[in-house]
């Protein structure tokens, strides 16, 4: 391969500025080949890979099954656009189809978790009429220019018109809910933590909910599109909302004649343990769901799916997309699903989570600097703060150094939060508790590390 110096040096005078800047790390790592949960870098040094391409390879680097299948369909069609009729389209939405509930069965297919969500959003419009979309602070949907509208995080805008209306001044292009991400002292998870109301009858959610009838009291009257919300945010920090708080929202926004979308690109395919889809914890049904990343373990791929009714609404022009359904990728995702099933992906997110989130909470109670440990099977936060009492966000240089170190003992992790605050713990689904056990231990000497 090519040297690493020329492959910095073409990084910086040819390609696009951004690569520079999501390049993690101070040293960065020069990845060479990939095989399950393990990545190995150009000298042949191992790391275990906590991160899969932020969650995306789903069943493990080059799954040896899907791989196959995917050699298989190479050598016998790459393309023809669903002008014309095959059968690996067909078999994958008959059985990406029946891991959904009732009513939701129509599937669109695209290449990617914005393009998705940019035609959720048509979708939700054109179905209702109505314009405005209600979105959760500090939340990530997408880096297309409607998208990025969408999420709520300014390290991802841009000052340009997005596609959406503006009522208020406080927000450019989409409202975002008054309820904070977990950065701030008052914030959503802080509330939780110290929530002190009898299980199931949590006044956090009553203060959230009372704030979301605030937005609709003040600035969105009668005329809403579409909620959109991950069932636990990625980007945002592995945020989790209290018990009630999307299905007292969905009924909100329906009764404002809204629809209700759940964004499963990070928490879909059984990465949240308990469910196969992420809402499914939440005991609501979406309208529509988005989804991606996993949904191919690493191969460009993205999907919508929805109702008989919302597709109707979308009747009157030709919504085509060359590369959506390409039977390369419909066989990947088909061999995903088969392998998901196999491997038992979700009771590894389940069972090895679990045992993650058990060590990382004892993490917690050893070190002033570990404010919070939070999340649901392989979808895990680690919240860095400069100490338990004020729970400031631990400064950037702070978070590279132990994130730099945890990396130099062979583990690759993720950072998000609102300050880049949260290390982000989101394996490839095969990973064991033997694992975990290496990743608590480098972490813990991270930590070590840092505070002696
Ligand atoms: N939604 C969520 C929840 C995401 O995390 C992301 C990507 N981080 C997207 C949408 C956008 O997906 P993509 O990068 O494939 O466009």
């Amino acid at each position: 391969g090519m040297s690493k110096e020329r492959m910095m040096e073409i990084r910086r005078q040819n390609c696009n500025p951004m690569i520079m800047k999501v390049t993690y790390y101070k040293n960065p790592v020069f990845i060479n080949q990939g095989h399950m949960q393990w990545l190995w870098d150009v000298d042949g040094r191992r790391y275990l890979d906590l991160f899969a391409g932020v969650a995306t390879v789903s069943v493990g680097h080059c799954h040896p099954k899907v791989t196959a299948a995917a050699e298989k369909q190479l050598r016998k069609l790459w393309h023809t656009t669903n002008i014309y009729v095959y059968s690996p389209l067909h078999e994958y939405v008959d059985k990406l189809a029946a891991t959904l509930p009732d009513p939701l069965k129509v599937i669109y297919l695209t290449n990617s978790g914005s393009e998705a969500n940019d035609l959720a959003v048509l979708l939700a419009r054109l179905h209702t009429g109505n314009f405005d979309i209600i979105n959760l602070r500090g939340s990530y949907h997408g880096g297309s220019p409607q998208t990025m509208g969408l999420t709520s995080n300014s390290t991802y805008k841009y000052p340009i018109a997005t596609g959406f209306g503006c009522h208020n001044t406080m927000c450019p292009d989409v409202f975002a809910g008054p309820w904070g991400g977990s950065h701030c002292r008052d914030s959503l998870i802080q509330t939780i933590r110290n929530c002190s109301c009898p299980k199931g009858s949590c006044m956090a959610n009553d203060r959230y909910i009372g704030q979301l009838k605030e937005v609709f009291a003040t600035s969105v009257p009668s005329r809403i599109a579409a909620f959109f919300g991950e069932p636990i945010m990625g980007v945002g920090g592995a945020v989790q909302y209290p018990k009630n708080f999307l299905k007292d929202t969905y009924k909100l926004v329906r009764e404002r004649g809204g629809v209700c979308i759940a964004d499963e690109v990070q928490t879909g395919f059984g990465r949240t343990g308990s469910h196969f889809w992420g809402f499914q914890g939440h005991d609501v049904m979406p309208d529509i769901v988005t989804m991606a990343k996993g949904i191919a373990n690493g191969f460009p791929m993205g999907a919508v799916v929805t109702t008989h009714e919302i597709a109707a609404s979308f009747g009157k022009g030709v919504y085509f997309n060359t590369f959506g359904g390409n039977p390369v990728a419909c066989a990947i995702a088909s061999s995903v699903l088969d392998t998901m099933k196999e491997d038992g992906t979700q009771q590894i997110s389940h069972d090895v989570g679990a045992y993650l989130l058990t060590g990382l909470s004892k993490i917690r109670d050893k070190y002033e600097i570990v404010g919070d440990v939070r999340g649901k099977g392989l979808q895990i936060g680690v919240e860095m703060v400069k100490d338990k009492t004020s729970r400031e966000p631990l400064p950037p240089a702070a978070i590279s150094e132990i994130f730099e170190d945890t990396k130099d003992m062979g583990v690759l992790i993720g950072k998000g939060g609102v300050y880049g605050q949260t290390f982000r713990i989101k394996p490839p689904m095969c990973i064991t508790k033997d694992d975990a056990d290496f990743f608590l231990a480098v972490f813990n000497q991270a930590l070590q590390n840092y505070v002696k």
